[in-house]
């Protein structure tokens, strides 16, 4: 069933938590007590112990959401839970990372950027089993690994995410099986989800891409109003490359009207906060000075070259549900 609900209002109860077998410990948290005798709950004192020990870890990864990730002034979308398990997999479309497939725990994007190929939604929806669903088609014999993108259709981190931990239940995932990813948000909310983003980046299993289309307020504000400011974003791209993930500009939209030193400012930027990559969409193409951008970002140690993660470590196995008997984890919350 579902319905209408605000993410600040979601009873705890119903909130998915990313606790399948393992992903404790994965973590670096305590793995939960399994049930004694007939399946039955234990509140023993190590239980008590375990839980307040995993509460205090989320309590942190709350604690480390950025104000800046909640859409400033504007009004947080209306947020419509989607329980049902439904296909995540699909062929990304994004010409900048070609074979690579799309994944989006969420549908609707509550940034609202004028221009945006998506469109404009007032309402996100949650698909609350995306991390299920989607470890169900990764165990399909015949998937064939390929680069995961999140985050192509909508905000991989916006405001709900906070609470509804759809995007890092994901993370936790392809880190558990060692999937290729890459990551493209506008939101600083992505600093939440660096210790998983870093165990990935340990295989060389992922790359961020901040997305940013200019330093200009005033152009920022046309082109993406809803968006964290440019500096939150550029510090959000320096703390992923101080934990050693390999962190890019997205330059989209690269407006028109952009004149060249507002452009190069933002590649001086974005290198001096630890950017590696570089990808550039345009509202409208012009050779000239997509050669000029290519020898700035040659010249700047910023990379164009086509990306590419490697599939070796992908391992399915590591998806095999092996629940533990008794009550779901989640029950002791
Ligand atoms: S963040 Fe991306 S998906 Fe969301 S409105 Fe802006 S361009 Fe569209």
């Amino acid at each position: 069933m579902s319905g209408p609900l605000t993410a600040t209002a979601l009873p705890r109860s119903d909130l998915p938590l990313p606790c399948g077998p393992g992903l404790f410990a994965e973590q670096g948290l305590p793995e939960l007590p399994r049930g004694r005798g007939r399946n039955r709950p234990t509140r023993s004192a190590d239980a008590h112990a375990c839980a307040d020990s995993v509460r205090g870890a989320r309590l942190r990864r709350e604690r480390a959401w950025p104000a800046c990730a909640d859409l400033g002034g504007f009004d947080l979308p209306e947020v419509v839970a989607d329980p049902q398990r439904q296909s995540l997999l699909r062929i990304n479309d994004w010409p900048e990372w070609p074979g690579s497939l799309a994944v989006n725990p969420y549908r609707g994007c509550p940034l609202a950027c004028p221009g945006c190929p998506v469109g404009h939604s007032d309402v996100l929806h949650a698909k609350l089993s995306a991390a299920d669903s989607l470890r169900e088609e990764l165990r399909q014999p015949r998937y064939q690994v390929r680069p995961i993108q999140l985050g192509s259709a909508a905000e991989a981190y916006p405001p709900a995410e906070r609470q509804l931990r759809l995007t890092r239940a994901i993370l936790s995932l392809l880190n558990t099986c060692g999937h290729p990813l890459i990551l493209v948000t506008r939101s600083p909310g992505v600093v939440r989800d660096l210790d998983l983003l870093s165990r990935l980046a340990e295989r060389g299993l992922v790359q961020v891409m901040i997305s940013l289309c200019s330093l200009d307020e005033a152009r920022r504000g046309r082109w993406e109003p809803r968006a964290a400011a440019p500096a939150q974003r550029l510090a959000a791209m320096r703390l992923l490359a101080r934990a050693g993930v390999p962190v890019g500009l997205f330059l989209a939209p690269l407006a028109a009207d952009e004149p060249d030193d507002g452009w190069m400012a933002l590649l001086q930027a974005a290198r001096r906060h630890g950017a590696s990559q570089l990808r550039v969409r345009s509202s409208v193409r012009d050779a000239q000075r997509d050669e000029r951008i290519a020898s700035k970002a040659l010249e700047l140690g910023l990379s164009q070259a086509p990306l590419t993660l490697p599939t070796e470590h992908f391992d399915p196995r590591a998806l095999q549900i092996d629940r533990p008997a008794g009550p779901r984890q989640s029950s002791l919350f």
